[in-house]
């Protein structure tokens, strides 16, 4: 991977990058061909209101900026949505109550004076790989992100793909089972309800409830830390039957998702990314038996399938694409 770690600036101008996350925001900047230089991240204090944390990001990049004798040349930002990509706008994300379409682009070109560009955050990260990751080389990437939801990122020769309203790659929202249960986004039987870390949670702690968890809540309580789709991953590959229970109908939901989506698009390269994803073989391995079985009519072994080797740092990776995305248009346009 090219953008981590300390790298020498090839020439004049730099890089600006802001990811926008539920929890945290991380900003950093980068040389024009990706190396990370220096990065900063701090709690997302949404309840402050969007001023005060647009402003703390906007000051925490021009701290990194000022410790180096170089001007920002472009801004790429990744945000959780819902947004407006074409007016740079927040719409109202459900993690950041009070925020209403938010001028997050305006603002932070007040703020940083040079070019800003914004994407959601599930394309950024599948910006991140196919400039630096797994899907290096790519003629068609499907990266997807299995965390407290699922979404996505769709790069056709080089290009995101972003559809109508920026809706392409939301494969968390396509029906898996008519009728079943309700979604968030209002349809009912999205695979997010099936495959996503809090669905995977939220059976589990149910399972914990009834007594039939008892493998997995003893896993959680050995690792000190809160339950997570990692300890039913790992129950399950001990033979653990709940475990066993929620594990494989979380993964053959995935591969009924990502088999529709492959069918589809037939890409050359699946990328899994997200807290999920961390199970690493516990879940690649039955998701390619499951996608076997679903994909018939595309080549499956042409599927190039693996995990993100970003883990944490996807987001300001993906926001460092973004970064070097509106960077090279304005460069062509001037
Ligand atoms: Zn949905």
């Amino acid at each position: 991977m090219a953008a981590r770690g300390a790298g020498q600036v090839s020439a004049a101008g730099l890089i600006g990058a802001i990811d926008i996350g539920g929890s945290k925001i991380e900003v950093g900047i980068a040389d024009r061909k990706g190396n990370l230089l220096a990065q900063e991240r701090f709690k997302t204090q949404s309840e402050r209101g969007p001023e005060a944390v647009v402003s703390q990001a906007v000051a925490a990049l021009k701290v990194l900026v000022g410790e180096r004798n170089e001007k920002l040349v472009g801004i790429g930002v990744g945000c959780v949505g819902p947004l407006d990509l074409v007016a740079g706008v927040i719409k109202s994300p459900p993690n950041f109550p009070g925020w209403q379409h938010v001028p997050l682009k305006s603002m932070l070109e007040k703020g940083l004076d040079a070019p800003v560009l914004i994407e959601n955050d599930a394309n950024a990260a599948a910006l991140a790989e196919f400039h630096f990751g797994a899907g290096q080389g790519a003629s068609i990437l499907v990266y997807v992100t299995v965390s407290t939801g699922v979404g996505g990122g769709i790069i056709v020769n080089g290009r995101l793909l972003h559809g109508v309203g920026g809706g392409a790659g939301e494969f968390g929202h396509q029906t898996i089972h008519p009728g079943g249960l309700p979604c968030g986004c209002g349809n009912c039987g999205c695979l997010e309800v099936y495959a996503s870390g809090t669905a995977i949670v939220g059976l589990a702690k149910a399972a914990i409830a009834n007594g039939s968890g008892r493998a997995i809540e003893k896993l959680c309580v050995a690792q000190g830390v809160p339950l997570h789709a990692g300890h039913v991953a790992l129950a399950a590959s001990a033979g653990d039957a709940a475990a066993l229970t929620i594990w494989s109908g979380a993964i053959e939901a995935l591969a009924l998702g990502l088999g529709n989506v492959i069918s589809t698009v037939a890409p050359d390269r699946l990328v899994i990314g997200g807290g999920v994803s961390l199970a690493g073989d516990l879940l690649l391995q039955p998701l390619r038996e499951g996608l076997a079985r679903h994909v018939r009519m595309v080549p499956i072994e042409q599927v190039a399938i693996s995990i993100t080797g970003f883990e944490g740092n996807a987001g300001l990776f993906g926001a460092v694409a973004v970064g070097l995305s509106v960077w090279g248009e304005t460069a062509a346009a001037t």
